[in-house]
């Protein structure tokens, strides 16, 4: 998208390839929980995943889980020297793929590495065959987002309109989760449907990364190069990218806020963890700060970022306390499985930051879903 024209929906092809890559996600997140998915394959993803559809074995989840990574610690050098390589033979696959798709989607065969997303460079103009493109659709889709595809033609899907969140499921198969879902995200968080109680923190391993941001069509996103990872629930889930809504796609009480960010994590078994940190307009965000000064401008614009440069625990809130509930990613494919844990307590963004993404994003935002009776647990 242009800069200033919030042109929400100019660049299809980054949409979907932004798609694809949650898709991807999702896909191998399902499989590896065996979860049903969208497609008939089992549905695990974080917040806006794709589809992944391909049936058939995910490449991915078992790469991930390499037995020997498995009993290394996250962050072990050698287990990311491990996901770096993975990420680039998967890389080549999609390379393959993305030739022979031509104009579908690349979605569809999510691969979704949390790992490899960061992915380095992928940049095309438009999801050109490159396979860098390639790759940072997948990352796109992990993010929950879309990635652009390689050309247009693909199914493109935004925030209003005819191709807008109410068309979703029906936009393609792979989608249909978006209208059938009954475990969809995001929820409007209401005490009377909490279970107030203890709950585990959530413990955050995060430290100074590089890596790059990008406009994927949909959202900026970062596709973060680091040792960043959260242990909730017993399992080890690394940071594969995080991204922004305006509005924040959440409600909390009724009431609703300026943005949201999604930091999408991955487990080895390919579930997805997406912590979603609230933030009102108030005090100008030194994090986001960091972001926005190299704020890509057009669709599929990617601008790499200094090593070190952003530590995430300067996005987190002092309250660590949060909600925690089952839901799915909040863009096509809408894949479910996806474990959310929404802080509490919202952080701040000045006014100026948030018209600087409100003149690329006008609105983002998916409306709140159908609890349908989900447990949503509320940490004390
Ligand atoms: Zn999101």
């Amino acid at each position: 998208m242009t800069p200033s024209a919030p042109r929400r929906h100019t660049r299809h092809t980054a949409l979907h390839l932004a798609c694809a890559m949650v898709l991807g996600i999702a896909a191998s997140a399902a499989h590896a929980n065996g979860a049903a998915s969208a497609h008939g394959t089992v549905v695990q993803e974080p917040a806006h995943a794709p589809a992944p559809a391909s049936a058939k074995p995910d490449v991915h989840a078992p790469a991930a889980k390499a037995p020997v990574a498995a009993q290394r610690t996250p962050g072990d050098p050698q287990l990311v020297v491990d996901r770096i390589s993975a990420a680039l033979s998967k890389q080549s696959d999609q390379n393959k793929l993305h030739v022979l798709v031509g104009d579908e989607p690349l979605v569809p065969k999510p691969q979704a590495d949390p790992h490899a997303a960061p992915a380095r460079k992928a940049r095309s103009a438009h999801g050109a065959v490159q396979p860098h493109g390639y790759t940072k659709a997948r990352a796109a889709a992990l993010a929950g987002h879309a990635a652009p595809s390689a050309h247009g033609g693909e199914v493109h899907w935004e925030y209003e309109g005819e191709h807008g969140p109410e068309h979703w499921g029906q936009m393609k198969s792979d989608f249909n989760a978006c209208s059938s879902g009954k475990r969809q995200s995001p929820i409007h968080i209401q005490s009377t449907d909490t279970a107030p109680g203890p709950a585990e923190p959530i413990e955050f391993h995060y430290s100074g990364s590089g890596g790059s941001v990008v406009n994927n069509g949909h959202t900026i996103q970062v596709d973060p190069m680091g040792h960043n990872w959260i242990k909730v629930r017993g399992s080890v889930y690394q940071l594969v990218q995080f991204h922004f809504h305006h509005p924040a796609e959440e409600k909390v009480n009724y009431k609703g806020f300026a943005m949201v960010a999604h930091l999408v994590h991955k487990n080895e078994a390919g579930q997805l963890a997406v912590v979603a940190v609230l933030m009102d307009v108030g005090t100008n965000n030194t994090f986001l700060q960091k972001v926005w000064t190299r704020m890509p401008l057009d669709t599929q614009d990617r601008v790499p970022l200094p090593d070190e440069l952003l530590d995430l625990n300067e996005l987190l809130p002092s309250d660590q306390r949060y909600y925690q509930f089952m839901g799915s990613l909040t863009t096509p494919p809408c894949s479910e499985g996806v474990l959310w844990m929404v802080m509490k307590q919202p952080v701040t963004l000045g006014a100026d930051q948030l018209k600087l993404f409100t003149k690329l994003f006008p609105m983002n935002a998916r409306p709140v879903q159908a609890v349908n009776g989900r447990l949503v647990r509320e940490a004390m």
